[in-house]
């Protein structure tokens, strides 16, 4: 092909990088696209379009998550996820909306499609669908993600490990012990309500209130106050966690208990001494003038996002320095582009960007890719380390997945991996292995938002 376009145009220089338009506009046709362009697509992008949507869920990777596969005309395929612990629903109500779409016009089917998304897991399945497209354009034009994003600022991504609890600091701070002798270099811990709540004088709250009914009100809702004691022994147990691990390593703090706005201040400005890495979510991200009177009164970084869906509640928690830092999750927060978007807009305010992440090595490098090209991202959370066959999920990038703490950054086309499927079906939630989905193919509604 390539011979018979040189004979038929008399210029081998036509092939050089950068010679594209020029070759284009000598042959004046479209299908030769890989050729001008000297790119070495997989497939001919143009063209390409979506064809179906399948879909199977993961349990115990610890969480539960929804696996979706778009494929296409060309016979290439996208994988992407649906956020941990939502419903693949999420994801297959969308089908209808991309069926002959072409899944390399990322932007135009993500604002198509981003009404379907809303906090937390309602976004799952904009965001799975949105890194699946991402796969896709990159598997056609032969390119990782991160390049298709402006490249990178790093060479490896810095992860930081959830550990599981314990009530006694001594099993919980030789935990953390042991995260540092595997290489990780930022840690995070929980000092909830929880660790103190037992012990009679530590904890005001409505009386005969359970707590199913704590964990469904709003911290600022449930009448639950810290006394002195609580917050004294609750800040004696970080101290015991930072005598184990020392000062050096970032610690960063999370599931405080819903607690009151001035519980939560009390208990800041007490654990200051500590030094901890940030405070996470000690009030619902939905309350950005509670979060600054946190935040002005705490000599500790704060930082809220999991749950956020899109830039524009990041804006307005960044235009007033109400955190200190964002944590938006990549499967909620609208997917690599947005995510980066939104950790631009926060660099611009000099709000710096960790990750949360709880799923699977899919989107895990949705996630490498993402912070590899923002530069103001700190940290990505891992959730997994723990799963032993977490990373046989996926093949097609070197094992083990990080080493001492950090990520290697995916090189491949696209996501940069394929997944093994037959470590996917041992690991099956519910029967249903990308069988057929046709019942999601029509579209009954009508989506304009404007009149
Ligand atoms: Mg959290």
């Amino acid at each position: 092909m390539k011979k018979a376009i040189e004979k038929l145009v008399g210029r081998r220089d036509l092939f050089n990088p950068g010679a594209g338009a020029a070759t284009a506009a000598l042959l004046g046709t479209a299908d030769l696209e890989a050729y001008p362009q000297n790119t070495n697509t997989n497939s001919r992008p143009s063209e390409l379009k979506i064809t179906d949507m399948r879909m199977a869920w993961v349990r115990d990777a610890p969480m539960q998550v929804p696996i979706l596969r778009l494929d296409t005309n060309q016979g290439i395929s996208g994988w992407g996820e649906v956020r941990d612990g939502a419903d693949k629903r999420y994801a297959l109500m969308l089908k209808s909306r991309l069926l002959g779409e072409n899944p390399c016009n990322i932007d135009k089917i993500f604002r198509k499609i981003k009404q379907f998304g809303g906090p937390a897991r309602q976004a799952g399945g904009v965001c799975g669908v949105e890194m699946a497209l991402w796969d896709l354009a990159g598997k056609a034009y032969n390119v990782p993600i991160y390049q298709m994003l402006g490249g990178k600022f790093r060479e490896k991504i810095r992860l930081y490990a959830d550990t599981p609890e314990s009530p006694d600091p001594a099993v919980f701070a030789e935990r953390l012990k042991r995260r540092m002798d595997h290489g990780f270099t930022f840690l995070k811990m929980d000092v909830g309500v929880r660790l103190v709540e037992n012990i009679p004088g530590t904890v005001s709250r409505p009386l005969g209130i359970t707590s199913r009914e704590l964990s469904q009100t709003q911290h600022m809702f449930t009448g639950m106050e810290l006394t002195d004691k609580g917050i004294e022994l609750m800040s004696e147990y970080v101290g015991k966690v930072r005598s184990v691990v020392g000062m050096e390593v970032p610690l960063a703090a999370d599931h405080f208990g819903h607690i009151g706005l001035n519980s939560c201040i009390r208990l800041g400005k007490a654990l200051e001494k500590h030094n901890l890495a940030w405070l996470e979510d000690m009030i619902p991200w939905q309350y950005p003038d509670l979060w600054k009177e946190i935040t002005d009164e705490v000599d500790t970084p704060t930082l809220t996002g999991e749950d956020i869906y899109l830039k524009e509640p990041f804006m307005e928690l960044c235009r007033k320095h109400a955190v200190d830092m964002i944590h938006p999750d990549l499967a909620s927060s609208g997917g690599i582009l947005e995510t980066k978007k939104i950790g631009d807009m926060a660099q611009e305010h000099g709000v710096a960007m960790a990750m949360h992440f709880a799923g699977t090595p899919i989107c895990f490098m949705a996630n490498l890719h993402c912070a590899a090209a923002t530069e103001n991202f700190v940290a990505l959370e891992h959730h997994s380390v723990d799963v032993p066959w977490w990373e046989d999920m996926v093949t097609g990038v070197p094992k083990p997945l990080y080493t001492a703490g950090f990520a290697n950054i995916p090189t491949g086309p696209g996501l940069g991996i394929d997944v093994v499927l037959d470590v996917v079906k041992e690991h099956l939630r519910e029967p249903g292995f990308f069988e057929p989905t046709d019942e999601w193919n029509e579209a009954r509604v009508n989506d304009r938002l404007w009149s």
